[in-house]
């Protein structure tokens, strides 16, 4: 007992006096509009039928740089678009390692996710074939263009680095509404509200050195930012929130983090001011978290960024998908997804058996562990991680980095419907669904990365 309490008062006393004096935290702010300037394809619903049509509030990137005492950096940029491809990532990692010595891990990118912004992938997705070229080619220039401010982002937000202090603090809202739900013929999208949900709002606060001024405000929540359906850019429920939150602190920037809501939809839905409505409804729990006294976070900061080898199901054999593809039962979608997979198995024998997912931690000393995973992430890893790695303040974000195709969790997989391979038709990266390991590799993974960024005072 005498050893337990003696281990117990050294982990207090590391904590309480960390490595870091709180002083020495260091975080830059930059933002900037990247609203296409021309209509555009958007993103998000196969059934659109023609380019977007004006906007109802600019689209945004912006980024938080982080610096811990020793100069471990980390650029938080979030975005009001649907999500980044692969490559589109790997590029951005490779120049802002270039233009300003950040190191892979220290570059995380998260999308809200809105269904309100253009397609960045036009040439890839299966359910874009049919676009028209120039819209091929505006999506390819408006990919590239916004690479570049994204880059020369992540420059300012650097070279804004000035002495912060760090805190963290939850709420919780409850818009969110799990949208698996059974029925005689499997699960179909729909409102279930016996499904799981999480309905935590984590929020870092950025402060002044002294104390005095709120830089930043970074939230998250865990629900597709899907109110909307129509043609004109916007930032949808999380837009919405993160101007709520700016008007309510004049000065302070507001930052909206996706969480794992790839089983979630804001409910109710498909109107303006419902996406008005939930996005004050996110903002109230900002407002609530902040009369919980936020606690501080200190450092050091350690950062990972790894992949998991993520196993997929055998393809159909050849004779199969030829069917599927002549199929007059099979939807279009469907039809297309066997064609691409009968090309590729003529052009190199096979069909990838693995995908490499990026999972990403970044540790503020025993304080906080924030979690990104790649994709359309299902909200059993957040309710999973943030139990398993209980200790710290916990904080586990999907649509980071990159988004692919959905990542459902073991149960979702097994209870089949849209999330666990229904989906999978419209993207054209992950060509197969996932095998049932999925989520041991991913959460393996991120334990691993987890014990490896812990610190000195926490082992
Ligand atoms: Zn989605």
């Amino acid at each position: 007992m005498a050893i337990t309490v003696a281990v117990l008062m050294c982990l207090a006393t590391g904590g309480l006096a960390g490595n870091e004096p709180l002083e020495a935290w260091k975080a830059g702010i930059a933002t900037v509009v990247i609203t296409p300037e021309q209509p555009m394809w958007m993103a998000g619903y196969a059934s659109r039928t023609k380019p977007s049509e004006g906007k109802i509030h600019d689209l945004y990137a912006k980024a938080l740089a982080l610096e811990d005492g020793q100069g471990t950096r980390l650029v938080i940029v979030a975005v009001d678009l649907i999500g980044f491809p692969r490559e589109f990532r790997d590029r951005m990692e490779k120049e802002v390692g270039a233009r300003y010595k950040l190191p892979p891990e220290g570059l995380l990118l998260n999308a809200s996710h809105t269904h309100s912004g253009p397609e960045l992938r036009a040439w890839r997705a299966t359910q874009m074939w049919d676009l028209p070229p120039e819209q091929i080619e505006l999506s390819k220039q408006y990919s590239e263009t916004l690479r570049g401010k994204l880059v020369e982002l992540v420059g300012q937000a650097l070279a804004d680095l000035t002495p912060a202090r760090l805190s963290y603090v939850y709420a919780r809202t409850g818009f969110a509404m799990n949208r698996r739900l059974q029925g005689a013929k499997g699960y179909s999208i729909a409102p279930n509200v016996d499904g799981p949900v999480d309905h935590e709002v984590p929020v870092l606060q950025v402060l002044s050195a002294d104390g005095k001024k709120r830089r930043a405000l970074m939230f998250g929540y865990a629900c597709h930012n899907t109110t909307l359906s129509d043609y004109e850019f916007c930032g949808d429920y999380a837009g919405f929130a993160w101007r709520y939150v700016e008007e309510a602190h004049p000065g302070t920037t507001a930052f909206f983090i996706t969480g794992c809501g790839a089983d979630q939809n804001p409910t109710p839905r498909r109107t303006l001011e419902w996406a008005q409505q939930h996005g004050r409804a996110l903002s109230n729990a900002v407002e609530a978290a902040l009369l919980a006294r936020p606690r501080p976070v200190r450092g050091p900061l350690k950062v990972a960024l790894e992949e998991a080898m993520l196993e997929l199901e055998r393809p159909p054999s050849v004779e199969d998908l030829k069917k599927q593809a002549s199929s007059t039962t099979a939807s279009l979608y469907e039809r297309r997804h066997a064609e691409e997979l009968l090309a590729e198995l003529e052009k190199t024998g096979r069909v990838s058996s693995t995908y490499p997912y990026l999972v990403h931690v970044a540790r503020f000393g025993d304080d906080l562990t924030m979690v990104g995973l790649a994709g359309e992430v299902v909200v059993d890893y957040s309710l999973r991680l943030k139990k398993e790695l209980a200790g710290p303040a916990v904080w586990v974000a999907g649509y980071t980095n990159e988004v692919s195709g959905y990542v459902p969790s073991r149960r979702v997989l097994e209870e089949g419907g849209y999330e666990a391979r229904g989906a999978i038709v419209y993207y054209s990266t992950i060509p197969l669904p996932f095998t049932s390991s999925i989520e041991t590799l991913i959460v393996d993974k991120v334990h691993e990365l987890v014990r490896r960024t812990r610190t000195a005072a926490s082992q």
